[in-house]
Order: C-alpha cells, then structure tokens, then sequence
C-alpha cells in the first residue's frame, strides 16, 4: 500500500520540527447514530495513517453529546467496523465522559463573564442570530450577573427546568462577520437518558464547546475534521483559549469524499433501513463498511482507494467504478479462480461412460503459482453457462460453443456440439457433445485449436449454490429528484446454479473464471451455498 502524502501531513512534519509538537496525536470521532460508511473511511484512513506514519498515536472517541440520537449498537457496531479495517486505536473515549470536566468550564465561563444562561426560544435565538449580511440582536438576558448566571445553570442541572426553555450561550459578538461566533449555545437541557451516562446528567454539552475541550484533555495535537467545520476553527480556538486549556490542538479541515450513485448522508441510510428499502445496514448494496464487508470488500481495497483518491481542501466526488478496480487489483493474486455456472444449461458427453469419474488436476490461480492446485472432475454430466452456447456461431468473434464447433472446457478437454434437445417451448434444455481424450489439458495437444475457452461444472460432484448479483442502489445523481425515486429497481439479482466441489466458509473469496469475484456470504452453510457477487470482471475505469 502506499504511504500516505497530503497537505496535512505536510503541517505535521513542519510542527514536528519546528518542535510545536513533540508526538503526533489524532483521533477519529464518530457521534454514535448510525453505522459507519464509505465516507468515514476517509476521516479514519486519514487519521491513523497520518499519525502511523509519523510515529503518532490515534483516539477512538465517541462524540456522544446528544442521548435524543444516540444508541450503544451504533458504539458496538462502530468498534467493529474499525477493528475490521485493521485500525486500532491508541484509547477508546467517550465524550460524555468528560461532562465533569466541560461542565467545570462552563462555570469558568460564566465566572469569567464569558457566558450567560439565555431564555430566549431555539426560534427566538435564531431569529435574534441575524444573517450573513445583517449582524444580530444582543439577548435580553445578556447581561444577567455572574451570581444569576451561575445560579441558573446549577438550577438547569437539576433539572428545574423544562427542555428548551432556558440555555447556556457564550458571550463573544452579536456583530461578528462569522455567525458561529454570535453567541453560540454552550449547553442545552434534554431529559432523554444517555446510553452510558444514564440520567446523572441533563443538560449536554454543544459539539462546539465539547470537541475543543475533549481534544485539549487528550492531548491531541491535530484535530482533523470534514471542510462544513471551516467557519466553526473560530470557536473552536476561542473555547480552547478562554477555557486556558493547557494544551493547545490545531483544527484542520479536508474536502468529504463523495462517490457517484452513492448517498452517503447517515440520515438517508437511516432511511433506506427504516423503510425497508434495503435488508439492513449491512445489505451488501450499502456503501456502509458493513455493507461493503457483507459485500466482500476487502478492508486492503478501501484503504487504497482511499489513499489514491487523495486529500484536498476540496470535497471531491470520486467514481464508484474506482472503488472496484482497487478491489480486482486486490483479489486477483489472491483469490482462487474456481468454476461456478450461474445459468446452468445441461451438456452431455455421449462418449463419455455413464457412471465414470475422473479428476483431475487443476491450478488455483494462473497468475499466482504459490496458491497451489486443487482436484476437479469430470463426468458424462456436466453445466455450462447459457450463454456459453448458441446454435449457430453468430461471427468470427464469437469464441464460446455451437453445434458442429469445438472448445476447451477449462482444465479438461476439448468437447464439440453436436445435437439439442429443446423443450415443449423450444428452449434448449440439453446439449449432447462428444469430448475428444487426446486433448486433456496439459497433456501437449497441438493438432488443432478450439473455437474458444468456457467453464464448465461435473454434476457427479457440484454443489447447488445460490448467487447474488448487485447494480448501484441509485440510478442517477440528479439531485432534484428525492432519493427514494431515483432507487434502482434491479440492484439485486438472484441466481441458483453450481459450483465445483470445493470446500466454503462465509467471508472465502472467489473468482469464478470469466465472471467476476465472489464472497461465501455471512448466511452461507454447506447445506445452503449463497455467494455474493463483489465486483464483475470488467471495468470501464482505467486507472
Ligand atoms: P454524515 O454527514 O454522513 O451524516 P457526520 O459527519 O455527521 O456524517 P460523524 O459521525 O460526525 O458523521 O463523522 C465522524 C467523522 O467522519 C467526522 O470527522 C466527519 O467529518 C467525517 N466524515 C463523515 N463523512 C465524511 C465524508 N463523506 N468524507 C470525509 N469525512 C467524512
Ligand atoms: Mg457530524
């Protein structure tokens, strides 16, 4: 893999030497209220190689500052997916567990003078905010005293009053060019108990306050967030600054990652999922890591595409096929390439005993010598894929079977059409061809050439299979339409054929020669085969 190389990591090697920073800190912080996707791969890949990378350490820290959204499955399912890239952090925080400490500060604050309980409604603050043009009204309760202010927010904890009635606002500037700092709320009263805290606490702290403060405590020195935060770094180093917090962290801002046909937003998958539009959030159609996983994605090909799609001060939109070529670069060396038929067509050899069986010897992967070889057989019986077969050879292209045409089944013989039997319908049902010995593979037969390679699976040994095939969720980007009608309704697609007689645990990855590569899914037994398919074999991605 490639070591990583950005703007970023620029700022950090200058501050290493320059001696600003001494070690390298980072931390990933995911506000537990949703599963993990594609997008965070981003931020994750970026703080722990970064810090990797430069002997520094990264934190797993749980932004857990609001109990409305939040749920401890959306912690357990966000440790999982981490540990699943192969990222292990340094600790693992809890933001709510630093409410002693923030709740400290903000009687700092309001000590200071830097801070006054407001009454004024959410509707009422935000009216009074202004606008990018207009600088805002200063609230009635502004000037309120020390003592009032202090005994306020101590009557706010004990919970004396309602939700939404009463709030903790920094005093900075009504007229401020940047609306963040017009007098942000500091803290808000919920009574909806928190999945870790219980109901010891109810007022919440803001991210705004919070984050600063849990990267000060942490000792983090580069707080690294997505490019929305740009016009919040104000705050943040206001907070860090007036709160006399003694270590001083450094907000960064990169571009988000968009991918084409993909929403990413944790509030539209939410949605997929509670409407039923998919099987949850690891449907193998979701660019959640857990869906990626289920989809058999490999945690090598999301990190290198992550890293060959770059870092910039810009959100940038990548396309989805990218993803794809990273994970064939992946699996082709690594993969066995066994056969499997999809959309069986029966063949029977003529010539060939009825009841004989006979293995053979064939490669696991062409390409990669080290993965060794595995026995296949051949019967009287065999499968082709449908459309490994038609009547008549449409062109000179054409390289697959015909009648009166010879190919190579892989690893095995040459075999040659010669009749048909078609049901009531006229659908072919059978082919009847006759195989030539002389022609085994690997034996040296040079006489002549067939018309083509195909794949083929013996039905005295195969095992039936069931194959999903996948197309995006999302037909276009046409963001005008809402998401829920641009679905795709043929993004999952349902085979049953047979794969040779190999053994297959959940998670082993395959190619299946000529067609694509392909994941024994989580639900998979031995009485019950079910493959996903990761990616085809083809890309119209060049790299
Ligand atoms: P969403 O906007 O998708 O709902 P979020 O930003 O609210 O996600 P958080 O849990 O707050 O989700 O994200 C944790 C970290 O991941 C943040 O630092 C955030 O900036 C980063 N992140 C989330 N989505 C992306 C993305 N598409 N590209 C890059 N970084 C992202
Ligand atoms: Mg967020």
């Amino acid at each position: 893999m490639e070591e990583i190389s950005n703007f970023i990591k620029t700022i950090m090697i200058n501050d290493l030497e320059s001696g600003k920073a001494t070690k390298i800190m980072t931390r990933f912080p995911p506000e537990p209220n949703a599963y993990l996707h594609i997008g965070h791969a981003r931020a994750l890949v970026t703080n722990f190689e970064l810090a990797k990378s430069l002997g520094g350490s990264t934190n797993l820290r749980f932004d857990d500052t609001n109990p409305t959204k939040e749920d401890a499955s959306f912690v357990e399912a966000i440790k999982n997916d981490i540990e699943w890239l192969g990222y292990h952090p340094a600790n693992v925080f809890y933001g709510s567990d630093y409410f002693p400490e923030t709740y400290e500060l903000a009687i700092k604050l309001i000590k200071k003078g830097l801070a006054y309980v407001c009454d004024l409604s959410q509707i009422e603050v935000s009216e009074y905010r202004g606008t990018l043009t207009e600088p805002g009204k200063d609230s009635p309760y502004r000037n309120r005293s020390v003592e009032e202010n202090l005994r306020l927010f101590n009557e706010m904890r004990e919970g004396k009053y309602e939700e939404g009635t009463k709030v903790l606002r920094a005093k900075i500037d009504m007229a401020s060019p940047n609306i963040n700092m017009r007098d942000p709320v500091l803290y808000r009263i919920i009574y909806t108990p928190h999945h870790r805290q219980g109901t010891q606490w109810c007022i919440y702290p803001m991210y705004d306050f919070a984050h600063p403060l849990q990267d000060a405590i942490e000792g983090i020195t580069h707080s690294l967030c997505s490019l929305e935060y740009d016009n919040h770094r104000p705050l943040y180093d206001w907070v860090v600054r007036v709160c006399e917090m003694e270590h001083v962290p450094q907000q960064i801002e990169f571009g988000r990652l968009n991918i084409t046909n993909t929403i990413m937003s944790k509030r539209y998958l939410k949605e997929l999922v509670e409407k039923g539009k998919v099987k949850g959030y690891d449907d193998p159609r979701m660019p959640t890591l857990a869906g990626l996983r289920r989809r058999g994605i490999t945690p090598e090909a999301i990190k290198a595409f992550i890293l060959a799609s770059g870092l910039s001060r810009i959100n940038s939109t990548i396309e989805g096929d990218m993803l794809d070529h990273f994970v064939r670069e992946d699996l082709k060396l690594k993969a066995n390439r066994i056969m499997a038929v999809t959309n069986p067509l029966n063949v029977t050899i003529t010539n060939y005993p009825e009841g004989k069986v006979e293995t053979l010897t064939a490669p696991n992967n062409q390409e990669n010598e080290a993965l060794g070889t595995r026995t296949i057989t051949f019967s009287r019986h065999l499968v082709i894929e449908q459309e490994d077969f038609m009547l008549e050879k449409p062109n000179k292209h054409y390289k697959r079977l015909a009648l009166g045409l010879e190919v190579r089944l892989f690893n095995a013989y040459f075999i040659k059409a010669n009749e048909v039997k078609t049901d009531e319908n006229g659908n072919i049902v059978e082919v009847l061809a006759t195989y030539d010995p002389a022609t085994l593979s690997g034996s040296g037969f040079q006489d002549r050439k067939p018309n083509g390679t195909i794949g083929y699976v013996d039905l005295s040994s195969a095992k039936e299979a069931t194959f999903h095939q996948f197309e995006p969720l999302i037909l276009d980007d046409d963001k005008e339409t809402n998401f829920i009608e641009r679905l795709n309704p043929d993004s999952w697609k349902t085979l049953k054929g047979f794969v040779e007689n190999q053994s297959y645990k959940p998670y082993n990855r395959f190619q299946f020669i000529r067609d694509g590569y392909y994941v024994v899914d989580e639900a998979s037994s031995d009485a019950h085969l079910v493959f996903n398919r990761i990616v085809s074999l083809k890309s119209s991605f060049t790299k």
